[in-house]
């Protein structure tokens, strides 16, 4: 449904009664303008991606209410952001900092405690500040999309390259702060930021790295985005997935272009997974794969397509093996298991010889078989990878949720080691679980040298009551039973926050009481987005907010 008129009504903040609410809103509009402090007490909208909504999460997992803003206030400067900082503290009102929003899969805009006040920086604050086509760098605001940033770097005619993740709408900075990945060589986002400009939760404005000395006459220092430590302990880390400061400005490092040449790899029989993973670790670890390749279960090459699963197979069931097998072997991909969507990059020279080295790599896997783009059709999804890997936004991915009517999807992400023997526990707990839940198990692999994200997308019908308990009752059974073998998620949905928090617990949660003592002694109030990754403020602790 487009659009649910409020059973609810304002979502108050907790322990604040409406006239208190009133009198806060009142004195956050002096601060930012009338137009600028908005009530979200509206009929709820999901939009769709490019008209996202900023009031919930659109793709709700319980009911659309229960993860709602009670306003939105939009600053304009870092000077506002911190106004809005002092005016939450003064009040005691939650405040939930978003960059554009579009984090979906993973709450979108929707706070983690209800009735927080969202604080939406990036619908005024969205200037990229500077390109520093000599340094091969960028500095920019919460509100700067990948679209944005590419456009500008062609405007200006910039040999440069931006890395975008697999939907190019989202925010540069916020993709970063919850250590999203992109798949060029500097896929890693936050391993690739250098320097930031973050309000803390008592208002105090600090710059990290070597942003932090000061540069000649009051300029910025000329080093800020080209050494990422500077002097004493490392600090950018304790603002990235955690609530520990607003980051105003960030700072990037972007690729200077290069020839790529994008490819895919089939593998016959699904028994090869191990097999494929073993041959992909020398190859990631001697650095002959210059990107992070994905390898995907056929299954996918079916839903990549953008046709809906009733295309497919008539039952509401996960589509069978058979059923699988039997519409690959009419796809360009043939009858096949597994598909490696790989890019390598340099000269033309250096390329072929790098393809030489992977086909020989996997030529122990019999029955493998190579495409170029130019051996497959213009509508293949090769051909939407190969922009992705050089640096070009897209909007390709949304084609997934044509699989069902009303869908929305969860991602359901754990970190396993390079091997075959970690990758297959993995995998078989998600075939029993996706099975038992009577979900269709859509793995992407995102293989480095030492560790894979093995990424599975929950596809389900937000409009069914019935999908929405069975998805999360999948996701919570997958958390739990993955991290029996030692295998943990790198980011989740902020519903699922508390329990894969509670997955890192070694000596007695050791990592969780370091989190709180930073956060307890930066934000005594508790206001700046309480209970986001897990890590709730004094006030909240062991009061029933924990999921
Ligand atoms: P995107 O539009 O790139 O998907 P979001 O704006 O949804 O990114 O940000 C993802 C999450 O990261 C938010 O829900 C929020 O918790 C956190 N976040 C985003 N921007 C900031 C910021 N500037 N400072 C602190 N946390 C942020």
């Amino acid at each position: 449904p487009d659009s649910v008129p409020r059973r609810g009504g304002l979502r108050l903040p907790p322990d604040t009664s409406r006239e208190a609410f009133d009198e806060a809103i009142a004195a956050l509009k002096q601060e930012l303008g009338q137009a600028n402090v908005v009530l979200n007490d509206k009929p709820l909208v999901d939009g769709w991606y490019l008209e996202h909504p900023n009031t919930h999460d659109a793709f709700a997992v319980i009911d659309q209410e229960e993860l709602v803003s009670s306003a939105i206030a939009y600053p304009g400067s870092t000077a506002e952001v911190q106004a809005v900082v002092k005016w939450a503290n003064k009040f005691a009102i939650p405040i939930y900092p978003i960059s554009i929003g579009r984090n979906v899969g993973y709450g979108g805009s929707a706070p983690r405690v209800p009735g927080a006040v969202v604080v939406d920086l990036g619908r005024r604050m969205n200037k990229i500040l500077n390109i520093d086509a000599e340094n091969a760098s960028c500095m920019v605001e919460p509100g700067v999309s990948y679209f944005a940033l590419y456009e500008e770097i062609q405007k200006k005619k910039l040999p440069l390259w931006i890395d975008t993740p697999d939907l190019g709408g989202g925010s540069v900075l916020g993709n970063a702060i919850d250590r999203g990945v992109g798949y060029t060589p500097f896929g890693d986002h936050f391993a690739n930021h250098c320097g930031m400009e973050v309000v803390l939760p008592n208002g105090e404005l600090l710059r990290t790295g070597m942003g932090a000395l000061p540069g000649k006459n009051g300029a910025d220092n000329p080093t800020w985005q080209s050494f990422q430590p500077a002097y004493g302990p490392y600090s950018d880390g304790i603002f990235s997935q955690s609530n520990f400061g607003i980051v105003c400005q960030m700072g990037f490092w972007l690729m200077r272009e290069t020839g790529h040449q994008s490819y895919m790899i089939t593998f016959p029989r699904d028994e090869d997974f191990p097999n494929i993973v073993e041959a992909i670790r020398p190859l990631a670890q001697k650095g002959i794969l210059g990107n992070i390749p994905q390898l995907r279960h056929v299954a996918q090459e079916l839903n990549v397509t953008g046709k809906p699963k009733s295309h497919w197979y008539a039952g509401t069931s996960p589509v069978p093996r058979e059923v699988i097998q039997k519409h690959a072997a009419q796809m360009p991909c043939g009858d096949c298991s597994w598909v490696f969507y790989g890019t390598q990059y340099g000269d033309e020279t250096s390329i072929n010889s790098q393809l030489e080295i992977i086909k020989s790599a996997f030529s122990s896997i019999k029955g493998f078989k190579f495409f170029l783009p130019s051996d497959l059709p213009p509508d293949h999804y090769l051909h939407s990878r190969a922009l992705v890997c050089s640096g070009v936004p897209v909007l390709r991915e949304l084609d997934w949720l044509n699989w069902k009517p009303n869908a929305a999807h969860l991602f359901f992400s754990p970190i396993t080691p390079t091997r075959g023997e970690d990758a297959t526990v993995v995998h078989d707990i998600n075939v029993r679980l996706h099975q038992k839940y009577a979900f269709d198990l859509f793995p992407t692999l995102c293989v480095a040298g030492r560790e894979m994200h093995y990424i599975t997308n929950i596809i389900y019908d937000r409009s069914s009551d019935d999908e929405k308990r069975r998805a999360a009752a999948l996701m919570r059974e997958l958390i739990s039973e993955t991290a029996r073998e030692g295998y943990g998620e790198y980011r989740t949905h902020i519903l699922f926050a508390d329990q894969v928090a509670r997955t890192y617990n070694w000596n007695n949660n050791a990592l969780m009481r370091f989190n709180e003592t930073i956060k307890d002694a930066l934000d005594p109030n508790g206001i700046l987005a309480p209970g986001r990754n897990g890590i709730w403020p004094k006030k909240y602790r062991g009061k029933g907010w924990e999921l």
